[in-house]
């Protein structure tokens, strides 16, 4: 049985990460682990210790990603390269030199070049690129059962069986969807929006204007866990923040689900976790 209610190591590992994105650690570590993660809503790069513990990171909300694929190269390549030299400032180190990245389940053949191109083009060697929910699952550590990533612009569903991945997919319904629908409640625009349903302090008000986009996005759980044996379900991905979202999808699925006490930033930490100290091509 997967350890479904024990998020420790994500709990942890994620909190160190919002730490030193304010303040950073510098402990001369010998080697340094980097992830970047170019996602729809949300750039990241987390950078790990030779001891794999979180030393420093940055994110940035952008528009260089839509539906999981770079759509604004030199945008993306001009964020990924400003936050690599502003983390080797911080950092005091001459030059951070390899990084992992992903890409959504599914995407590899289209956009794997592209996600390539902007790791390079900032200044790193790519050390490994895998998909996103290998990437999450690093943090997640489940061995049954389906991780649903809703992030800004997609949601992608993976199922593992015995620590394997089974079966990939990714849907263009996320975050972003959700913020459209605030937008159109509220008569606000769409960044107004965005910033709205980001505050905790607004879900409670948000939750059922928002429950049509939620069991949407579990009828598209639904149909791809559909005959296989999924017997939970976990979530991550910026989007799943959202208070009350594991309850609508729990009870739409009718599977058991759960989250991490923080939900984003488990994808980053996951690819930062599987950079290793060598150019992968
Ligand atoms: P994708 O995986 O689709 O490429 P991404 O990697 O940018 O996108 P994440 O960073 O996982 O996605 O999540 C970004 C989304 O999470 C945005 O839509 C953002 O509005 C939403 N989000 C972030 N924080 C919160 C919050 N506190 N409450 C609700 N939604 C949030």
């Amino acid at each position: 049985m997967p350890d479904v209610n024990n998020f420790q190591f994500c709990d942890e590992i994620i909190d160190q990460f919002e730490q030193v994105c304010k303040k950073p650690i510098l402990n001369k570590s010998k080697e340094y682990y980097v992830g970047v993660d170019l996602g729809t809503a949300c750039v990241v790069v987390a950078v790990l210790d030779e001891n794999l513990r979180p030393v420093a990171g940055r994110y940035q909300y952008a528009d260089v990603v839509r539906d999981g694929m770079v759509v604004d190269y030199f945008g993306a390549v001009n964020i990924i390269r400003r936050m690599k030299q502003e983390l080797e400032e911080e950092l005091g180190v001459e030059e951070l030199l390899y990084a992992a990245a992903a890409i959504p389940p599914g995407t590899d053949t289209l956009d794997g070049g592209a996600v390539k191109n902007v790791v390079q083009g900032a200044g790193f060697e790519l050390s490994n690129l895998l998909d996103e929910s290998t990437a999450a699952n690093a943090v997640l550590h489940i061995n049954n059962g389906a991780v649903v990533d809703i992030g800004g612009g997609t949601t992608g569903i993976s199922i593992f069986k015995d620590g394997k991945v089974v079966y990939i997919a990714d849907e263009p319904t996320g975050g972003t969807h959700f913020s459209l629908v605030v937008s159109g409640a509220m008569h606000i625009p769409f960044e107004e929006a965005e910033l709205y349903k980001r505050d905790p302090a607004n879900h409670r008000e948000l939750l059922p204007v928002l429950k049509p986009v939620i069991e949407k996005v579990a009828s598209i759980i639904n149909n791809h866990i559909e005959g296989y044996d999924v017997d939970q379900i976990v979530l991550c991905g910026g989007t799943c923040c959202l208070t009350g979202i594991e309850d609508i999808i729990e009870k739409r699925t009718g599977i058991p689900t759960f989250k991490p006490k923080n939900p984003m930033f488990a994808t980053p930490l996951g690819i930062a976790l599987n950079c290793k100290q060598e150019d992968m091509f």
